[in-house]
Order: structure tokens, then C-alpha cells, then sequence
């Protein structure tokens, strides 16, 4: 059986990031940039005041107070074909081009102005309030690289710049398939033996949360013929999540399907919930076969399909972040493989505690509420008491580059 490390290794080993397009910028929100981004224009693209007040010549307020003569007001948005000659001003707003002749601007408050004079208080240095051509950008200036996620600052650069359009990796499209004679559409009425098809939905909001774009294709009866039409559809996408029809029963058709139209890397994996995770390839599809229990499903997911989903889509920092917390209630329960326990972990008093979830099955989806992270308990029959310090992969924690 492999362990989490090397399979995630494998598996990784085997996803390259998708293939770029060309985005409006409203919509390039959470990419990964595919293009360099230079600056084809100072910023700001010329000189204009800081404040609202008066343009004038520095040298002109050497001696305190002083009269200047106004001879025009100049508002945002617009230029003045007026010169500042010595003994004059003019009445400027801020982001207002400053007007030749002037070398400072004076606020409003530390003058008397009246409808043609201003009497200014105090004396001004040149380039008071004036804020340069090319201050904040220089025209050729490179500001982003290929792999830098675009976020809302990312966003407003490239607005300012005028890129209304850019480069970057696009999101892959995922395909989740529910497996199972049991498993019904979950606005069905349950006949005795039916269970509803809760993976696929849980998948689906994962899958968008990790920044796919799922998919459901319904669920595949438990024949050959049922898995097979349904994997016909599959690859078509980028990448094809299934959940259930993996372990040892008769009925698990995912991986010979596999085997049958592509390959299969491996089939177990050293931890619990959910040692039966397949990891393969048909007509050339990354498939990741996720065990059929609701918690192994949606904990696996988050262990191994998160990580591929990210790299689809050009991310470098892939994995949730671990940190060692002091486990409140313990795991007494002793298992050989990898244990992993949903907690919720919180700042006590400057440390990290983990509450563990309560009963861990991976049947148990109320193990999941309010879990906010996988408290690590190392294979081999570990024991950890009350009080005694874990590592812990925290869920909600921005991803980090390296696995530990
Ligand atoms: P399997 O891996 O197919 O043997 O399924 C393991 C367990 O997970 C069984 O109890 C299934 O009924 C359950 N299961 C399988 N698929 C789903 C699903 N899509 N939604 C909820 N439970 C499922
Ligand atoms: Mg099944």
C-alpha cells in the first residue's frame, strides 16, 4: 500500500496545468496569469495635485503671507491652456492636471481665498501636493509574471494599465460520476436499499470550491455497460472525479475499466477514511476514483483531488498547510493506517486546540460539520491523549507550496 506522500506525489507527477486563453479582465478574478504583464503607460500618466487648493510658483511664497492673483480654476478630467506666471494661482482640484508654470500646490486650509486673490499663510517647497508623471509606474515597467494568481489588487494594476483583456490558464472542467445500484438522484423517493447520491453533490461544491467547474454526469448502475456509456461522457473533461465501486467487492468495475481503457498508477493507499482511491488515466483523462463512504470521499477529495484541481489550473501552492496542535479530547482509538480525524480547531489563549468531531466512521458524515481541519494520526497504532500535540492539515488556511 502507498503511502499519502508517495501517491500524491504520483499522482501530481501525472497533471500538468492546462492550456492558456485570453479573458476580459472581469473574468481573469482567480487565474493564474499566463502572460507578462508591462506597463505601456506611466502611472499616473501626468502630473496632477494631491489636494484641492491653489497652483502657483514656490518661489513666490518665500515671504509669508502673501497675495496671489487667480486667474482660473482647473477641475478634474480637464487641462488649462493657462500659464503661472509669477504673483499668480490657480484655483486647482485634486487629480486636476497641474498647469505649466506652477511647481506646488497649496491646500485650500492653509490659505485665505476670496473670488480672484488668495492670500497664502504659509510658505510652499517645490513639488508641494504634486504628484509626478510615472510616480507610481514607469511606461515599461514589468509588473506581473506568468503564475501570479490575479486577485482584486492584481486586478486593479491591470485596469490602471488598460489590460482589458489577459492571458492566463483556464479552469478545468471536472466530470463527477456516482456509482452504485443503491445510489438514486437525491429528489427521489427512497425504495428499501436505495441510498441518495450525496457524494456527487458534495464532490460537485468541493470540486467549485477548489476553482473547477464541475460537472455531474448522474450515476452508473454497477455493470460494466452502465460505467462504461457514463466514462464515454467523462472524457470529454479534464479531469473525472467517481466516487464509490473502488475496494475489493465484485461489484467494483472503476478500476477495471481502467485497465481496460487506459491505465491504472495504483488502487490503495495507506490511511483511513478511505484506503480505496484509484488513480489512472482513460483515453488519456486524469480519473481519480474516489471510495463510495461519504467521509472517505470528501476527505480523500480534499487530500488528493484538491491538489490536482489546483495544478489544472496553474497554482504552484497546492497543499493545505500543517501545524502541530494540541489535541483537547485525544484519539484513543488506534489504527495502523494514517489516521485522519475531523476536528475544529481554534485559537485558545496564543495555541492552536483541536476538538475532534466526535465519532470518526467513514460512514458518518456528521463528522464532517464544523471540521475545519485533519488532525494526523501516524500509522502505526498511534495513540494520542487528551492534551497530547498532533499535526493538523488546516482546511480553511490558504495553501502553501510544500506538503509539510
Ligand atoms: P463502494 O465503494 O461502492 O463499495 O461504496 C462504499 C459505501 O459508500 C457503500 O455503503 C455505498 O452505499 C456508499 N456510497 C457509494 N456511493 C455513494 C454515493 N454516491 N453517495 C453516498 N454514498 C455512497
Ligand atoms: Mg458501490
Amino acid at each position: 500500500m502507498l503511502s499519502v506522500e508517495e501517491a500524491l506525489k504520483r499522482i501530481l507527477a501525472a497533471i500538468t496545468p492546462l492550456e492558456s486563453v485570453r479573458l476580459p479582465l472581469q473574468d481573469a478574478f482567480d487565474h493564474i496569469l499566463a502572460q507578462e504583464i508591462i506597463a505601456h503607460d506611466d502611472n499616473p500618466p501626468f502630473a496632477n495635485s494631491a489636494m484641492d487648493g491653489f497652483a502657483l510658483q514656490s518661489q513666490d511664497t518665500q515671504h509669508t503671507p502673501v497675495r496671489l492673483k487667480v486667474i482660473g480654476d482647473i477641475a478634474a478630467g480637464h487641462v488649462s491652456g493657462q500659464t503661472v506666471t509669477p504673483g499668480t494661482a490657480m484655483r486647482i482640484m485634486t487629480g486636476a492636471p497641474v498647469p505649466p508654470g506652477a511647481d506646488a500646490v497649496i491646500q485650500i486650509e492653509l490659505t485665505n481665498p476670496s473670488d480672484e486673490w488668495v492670500e497664502v499663510l504659509q510658505p510652499v517647497l517645490r513639488g508641494n501636493n504634486i504628484r509626478p508623471a510615472g510616480e507610481d509606474i514607469q511606461k515599461g515597467q514589468k509588473l506581473l509574471s506568468p503564475g501570479d494568481l490575479i486577485g482584486p489588487w492584481e486586478t486593479g494594476i491591470l485596469a490602471t494599465l488598460g489590460y482589458d483583456h489577459v492571458e492566463v490558464i483556464r479552469k478545468p472542467r471536472v466530470a463527477i460520476l456516482g456509482t452504485g445500484d443503491e445510489v438514486v438522484e437525491i429528489s427521489a423517493e427512497l425504495q428499501p436499499g436505495q441510498i441518495r447520491n450525496s457524494n456527487s453533490y458534495l464532490l460537485e461544491a468541493a470540486v467549485r470550491k477548489a476553482g473547477g467547474i464541475p460537472t455531474r454526469l448522474g450515476i452508473a448502475r454497477d455493470t460494466v455497460e452502465s460505467l462504461r456509456e457514463k466514462l464515454n461522457e467523462a472524457i470529454t473533461y479534464d479531469l473525472i472525479l467517481t466516487s464509490g465501486g473502488v475496494s475489493v467487492g465484485d461489484f467494483d468495475l472503476v478500476k477495471d475499466i481502467m485497465q481496460e481503457q487506459g491505465e491504472m498508477n495504483f488502487w490503495r493507499i495507506n490511511m483511513r477514511p478511505g484506503k480505496p482511491v484509484a488513480f489512472g488515466h482513460i483515453h488519456g483523462v486524469p480519473l481519480l476514483g474516489l471510495p463510495g463512504n461519504p467521509v472517505s470521499s470528501a476527505v480523500t477529495f480534499e487530500l488528493f483531488g484538491r491538489p490536482v484541481v489546483r495544478k489544472l489550473q496553474g497554482h504552484t501552492r497546492l497543499y493545505r498547510p500543517q501545524i502541530e496542535v494540541i489535541v483537547a479530547d485525544g484519539v484513543q482509538e488506534k489504527a495502523q493506517r494514517r489516521h485522519y480525524v475531523r476536528a475544529h480547531v481554534s485559537l485558545e489563549q496564543g495555541r492552536f486546540v483541536a476538538h475532534t468531531t466526535g465519532k470518526q466512521g467513514s460512514n458518518l458524515l456528521t463528522s464532517l460539520l464544523n471540521a475545519n481541519a485533519l488532525v494526523i494520526v501516524p500509522e502505526g497504532g498511534t495513540q494520542i491523549l487528551p492534551g497530547q500535540p498532533a499535526r493538523a492539515l488546516m482546511l480553511d488556511w490558504p495553501e502553501v507550496e510544500t506538503l509539510e
